[in-house]
């Protein structure tokens, strides 16, 4: 058992990506394994999904695509964010990568997908010149499509009415929570990400959509204490004991990506939930304990039940960013890739 143990589950990808397959039914499913793949690794989580049936691996940077690349000669990868030099775009071109545009500089020998903005105000066209040669895709990106069906439902209509001239380019539009909610945001393919991971796309229980967190992520206790009525454990004195009180200390902190803003949540000590308690500090993690509890115990800070979503909930942000800031640096932590 080792201080901090990410555990990803090959299996589990393959299974949520083939859980998309059907809900797609019959749209292609393009992976986004950016940032990393979402703090699960990319090259891992790609192959996983290449395998499972996904079409096309997509990134947010050439950089990305080039790592991608080395790992997959044959696959399709697609660089959605914007190509800034033209020194990345030779790269790019080099390495057989598609890209994404948002203006009219259509670059030379390169597939490309022209971005139109239906409404999320950031990235995009505000209208769709008649297509380049070059151009094989034509694509847009939902802004709420987790909590605004009306406004979803609008941005649908406006993608399908501006791209239905060329419906002999590849259209896409649906992310994960636009794939689940949405069968008209289908078009020919969906750009997921979050759902690949067994992650929620609305926050709740990934169950609820047929969904399992490949990710686990274990630590133990490093050391187990009792505090007297008066005494307190960590930073600030957050946490004062108002009666004797078992508290086992967790040598992960913020550093490792268990953020300072997830005080009050639950993670498991020997399978039973248990609080974490004071200030999180950079390596280590308090939890209050009902007894006195061996050193080595093993404690599950993500997966057997304990979701992303409910750390979130409790430091006020998305499943999203939790697991991007998990620290898979190997002089922090252990990481296992296993194929359940
Ligand atoms: C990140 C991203 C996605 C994936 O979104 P999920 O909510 O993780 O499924 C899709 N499209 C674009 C353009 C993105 O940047």
């Amino acid at each position: 058992m080792t201080r901090s143990e990410l555990t990803i589950d090959l299996g589990a990808i393959r299974r949520n990506s083939k859980r998309l397959l059907e809900v797609l039914e019959g749209a292609e499913l393009w992976a986004v394994v950016k940032a990393n793949g979402y703090g699960h690794g990319a090259l891992d989580v790609g192959g996983a999904a290449l395998r499972a049936g996904a079409s096309v691996l997509c990134v947010a940077t050439v950089a990305e695509g080039l790592e991608l690349r080395k790992e997959f000669p044959a696959a399709r990868i697609l660089v959605m964010g914007p190509t800034s030099t033209s020194r990345e775009i030779v790269s790019a071109r080099e390495a057989g990568l598609e890209l994404v545009v948002s203006d009219n500089e259509i670059p030379e020998g390169v597939r490309v997908h022209l971005k139109l903005d239906t409404g999320m105000g950031r990235w995009g066209l505000s209208e769709l010149p008649r297509p380049a040669v070059e151009v094989v895709g034509l694509m847009s990106h939902l802004a709420s499509a987790d909590c605004d069906p009306e406004y979803t439902e609008t941005q649908i209509r406006r993608f399908r009415e501006a791209t239905e001239p060329y419906r002999h380019l590849t259209r896409h539009l649906a992310n994960s929570a636009g794939a689940f909610g949405f069968p008209g945001a289908r078009f020919d393919a969906a750009r997921c990400g979050v759902a690949i991971y067994g992650l929620s796309p609305f926050g709740t229980a990934p169950a609820d959509d047929g969904l399992e967190p490949a990710l686990h992520w274990s630590s133990l206790l490093a050391q187990v204490r009792r505090l007297g009525p008066g005494e307190s454990s960590g930073y600030g004195r957050r946490f004062v004991a108002e009666r004797p009180t078992w508290i086992g200390i967790v040598p992960v902190g913020y550093a490792d990506g268990f953020r300072r803003d997830m005080t009050g949540t639950e993670v498991r000590v020997e399978g039973e939930p248990r609080r974490v308690v004071g200030t999180i500090s950079m390596d280590a993690l308090a939890v209050e304990l009902d007894r006195e509890l061996p050193v080595g115990t093993p404690v599950t800070l993500l997966g057997d039940g304990v979701i992303a979503e409910d750390h979130a909930r409790v430091a006020g942000t998305i499943n999203y960013e939790l697991v991007c800031g998990i620290n898979s640096d190997p002089a922090r932590s252990r990481r296992v890739v296993v194929d359940s």
